[in-house]
Parts: structure tokens; C-alpha cells; sequence
């Protein structure tokens, strides 16, 4: 079969499964963290859980990278150092330094984030480095490109950032939970998932991309329900949980 074809395909799948993720999400919370239940099947521990399945994010693209036509392109670099700041980060740090890396983490989800980053790095890096009309060094200049990579980095700083002070909050690796203070948590209970969600709102701008779109649609299709049985927990657990602060979006949501 064609490549493009199968690629259309592939794209397709992503932008229907975000509806369906998003619809299932708003029911069952995925099984992991603070909602971590029987019933799910075989489990690993966190730790390796990250490495496991956020590893195919990184392999593909850099595969991707070197097979494509655009490896002297300054675009083309660019795109493939932010993707590898943040998946080397998520995949070989965050999962190291992170505390309570000792709890159970089904291999079900682990499954399907493997798939997911398997496509997402296959539809994002073909597209990038094969597929697309060349980006020239032009698109450096570019409204869209400025505005999305600066939607990037404030994103990935707010998640980087936000996930910090919620390993503060656990002196060691055990897995008791605390009310969370300090910077977008704020206003917000989920601050680190609204730093990943601007960081690949970004992301989809920087590229102008369809696979981008996808990438950052599914992401809120993923993060902004578990956000929102996150702040219901917070509460539910805290009778003292700041009253002002929403779920999501600072102010609004
Ligand atoms: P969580 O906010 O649920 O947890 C992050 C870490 O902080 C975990 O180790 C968690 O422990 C701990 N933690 C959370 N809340 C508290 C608290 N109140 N007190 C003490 N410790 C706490 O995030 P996720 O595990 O869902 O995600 C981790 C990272 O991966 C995030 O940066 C997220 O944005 C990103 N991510 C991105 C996705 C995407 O679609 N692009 C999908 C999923 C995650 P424990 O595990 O024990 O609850």
C-alpha cells in the first residue's frame, strides 16, 4: 500500500481517537497515580513504566531524522531539538528523579502509550522530514513560528516547573499526597498538564501542521479530564483546598 495512504490513514485514527479518549476520560480515570485500582491487570513499577513507554517518542523521530531529506535544514533541526529536549527529558530524567517511582503502573496503559508514541513520533517526524513542503529558513521569521515556539518553551518551562513542585511535596519515594502551592498552582490544580498542553498548542502553531494539530488535540483529550477528576479529588481529600483555584485553565475552568 502507499505510504501516504497509510499515513492518512494513521492521522485520521489519531483525530477520532481524541474524541473517543476524551469522551471515555470524562468516565474512567486511566488507571495510574492517585486513581491506580485492582482490576487492571499486570502491573510494573512507575519508574520503568515512563522509560518503557515514552522511549518510541524518541527512537522514532530521531530514525525519522536521519532517514528524511531535511537534515541540513536549520528548521528541520530546530524542530528535532525541541522534540528531543522534551522526550529525553520525560523518557531518562523525569522518570529518575521523580518520587514515588515505586508504585504500581498498569502494563495495559503502558501498551497503549507505546502505540501512541509510536504513531505520534512516525506522523510527526515523516511529515516533518519527508512529507512536508520545505520548511525554508524563512518560517524562522514567520508570525506562526515565533508565537509557537514561544507557546513551546513557556509550556515546557510551566511543566517542568510544576512537575518540580509536586516532588517537593514527597520528601522521599513514598506516595503520600499534599496540597500543591506555588506558581500556576496558583490557579490551577493541574498546572503541570496546562504546561504540556500550551507546549504542544505551541507546537502545533510552530509546525502548521496537521499531525501537530492531531498531537495537540489528543493531548488535551487526554490531560484536561484527568484534570478535572484531579481538582475533584483535591477536594473531595482537602477540606481546607483553596476554593479560587480551578482545574485547568487559570480563572475559567
Ligand atoms: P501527576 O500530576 O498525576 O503526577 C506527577 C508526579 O507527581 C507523580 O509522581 C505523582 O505521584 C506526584 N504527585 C502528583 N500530585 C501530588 C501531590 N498532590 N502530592 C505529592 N505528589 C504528587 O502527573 P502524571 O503522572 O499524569 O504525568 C506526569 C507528567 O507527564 C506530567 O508532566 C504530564 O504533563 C506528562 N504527561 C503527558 C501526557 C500527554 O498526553 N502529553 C500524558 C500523561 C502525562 P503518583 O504517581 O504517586 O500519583
Amino acid at each position: 500500500m502507499d505510504e501516504l495512504l497509510v499515513y492518512n490513514i494513521l492521522l485520521i485514527i489519531v483525530f477520532v481517537s481524541a474524541i473517543i479518549i476524551y469522551i471515555s476520560l470524562l468516565f474512567i480515570s486511566a488507571p495510574y497515580g492517585r486513581f491506580v485500582r485492582r482490576g487492571w491487570g499486570l502491573t510494573i513499577n512507575a519508574r520503568t513504566a515512563w522509560i518503557v513507554m515514552e522511549l518510541p517518542a524518541v527512537i522514532v523521530f530521531f530514525i525519522l531524522f536521519l532517514l528524511g531529506s531535511q537534515k541540513t535544514n536549520i528548521v528541520a533541526i530546530i524542530f528535532l531539538l525541541l522534540w528531543m529536549i522534551h522526550y529525553i527529558h520525560r523518557t531518562f530524567i523525569y522518570p529518575i528523579i521523580m518520587r514515588g517511582g515505586s508504585r504500581r503502573f498498569p502494563i495495559l496503559i503502558i501498551s497503549f502509550s507505546i502505540l501512541f508514541n509510536s504513531i505520534n513520533g512516525y506522523l510527526n517526524g515523516r511529515y516533518l522530514f519527508y512529507f512536508s513542503p520545505v520548511y525554508t529558513s524563512d518560517w524562522i521569521r514567520d508570525p506562526r513560528f515565533i508565537i509557537g515556539l514561544a507557546l513551546f518553551l513557556v509550556g515546557f518551562i510551566i511543566n517542568i516547573h510544576s512537575d518540580s513542585v509536586l516532588r517537593k511535596l514527597r520528601k522521599t519515594d513514598g506516595a503520600g499526597y499534599k496540597i500543591p502551592y506555588g506558581g500556576f498552582f496558583r490557579y490551577i490544580s493541574s498546572a503541570n498538564y496546562f504546561g504540556e498542553i500550551i507546549e504542544w498548542i505551541g507546537w502545533s502553531v510552530m509546525t502548521w501542521s496537521l499531525p501537530g494539530l492531531a498531537f495537540a488535540l489528543f493531548t488535551i483529550a487526554n490531560l484536561a479530564p484527568r484534570a478535572l477528576s484531579n481538582h475533584k479529588w483535591y477536594m473531595d481529600k482537602f477540606p481546607e483546598y483553596p476554593k479560587n483555584r480551578k482545574a485547568i485553565i487559570p480563572f475559567i475552568y
